[in-house]
């Protein structure tokens, strides 16, 4: 089975994230970027499928700007084994995005697509059902485990208020979760290694996919700043603070 992994450049989440003045969005100049961390995630769920004998190749895509090479690279140095890159500088929506995963999804034919269940940045947690609508495949969302066995795939998905079991048709769509896995680093000779690891390039053109966006960001601002707390003497003194001033009892 080949697995298809969709990641995604982000500001890396160790970093306090910056409006712009202009209020047009947020700081990218000069900041630290990185793989989502659910990208990730779902990168090292497809190379323990190959570990385990249930994948053959494992193939990264992302669509973004050039730079987006670099997380393309940090997911061939995990173990990936080759990379796709669609180039553009158009910021991408979710259902863009879709359709370029779609025209990919034509041409490689994978088993199973791994997506992110969401991205850190725009928080949409959009683009694996909307791939999985165009396609009209199956799709397992916010998985927590993963068995491939002979043409389904079972994965046990968090829903609120406990967890579900769910049997997939094989090929499908499954967005992964925080608790999946603990993604490894990448050993120096792996990073090396990954230098070598073919990242085929195409543009949205290419693919025949137009990406012109379609919602318009009217404002971004910070959110606001929280209060200083108060000390309070008394058990008594909190709960009356808590009917009286926060009125949340
Ligand atoms: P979102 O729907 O934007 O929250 O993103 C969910 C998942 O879709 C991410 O974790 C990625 O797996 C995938 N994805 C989103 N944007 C991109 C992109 N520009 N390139 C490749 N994959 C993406």
């Amino acid at each position: 089975m080949k697995v298809l992994v969709p990641v995604k450049r982000v500001i890396d989440a160790n970093i306090k994230v910056r409006v712009k003045s202009d209020q047009s969005g947020v700081e990218l100049n000069n900041v630290k970027m990185a793989m989502n961390p659910f990208c990730e995630i779902a990168v090292e769920e497809a190379i323990r499928l190959k570990e385990a004998g249930a994948a053959e190749e494992i193939v990264l895509v992302t669509a973004g700007i050039r730079q987006s090479q670099e997380t393309l690279r940090s997911g061939l140095a995990m173990g990936a084994d080759r990379g796709i890159l669609i180039e553009t500088d158009e910021a991408l929506e979710p259902l863009a995005v879709a359709k370029l995963l779609k025209a990919v999804v034509e041409r490689e034919e994978p088993g199973l697509v791994l997506l992110g269940k969401q991205a850190i940045d725009g928080d949409n947690n959009q683009t694996g059902q909307m791939l999985a609508g165009l396609l009209n495949w199956s799709i397992g969302s916010f998985v927590s485990k993963l068995e491939t066995g002979d043409g389904s795939i079972s994965v046990v998905r968090e829903v609120d208020g406990g967890l579900e079991k769910v049997r997939l048709k094989s090929p499908a769509i499954v967005t992964v979760d925080l608790r999946l896995n603990e993604p490894r680093y990448a050993s120096l000779p792996n990073i090396m290694k990954a230098k070598k690891k073919p990242i085929d390039m195409f543009t949205p053109e290419d693919l025949g996919v137009g990406v012109a966006p379609r919602v318009t960001v009217l404002k971004v601002v910070e959110p606001p700043a929280r209060d200083a707390g108060v000390k309070v003497s008394s058990a008594a003194e909190l709960v009356e603070k808590l009917r009286q001033e926060a009125k949340v009892i």
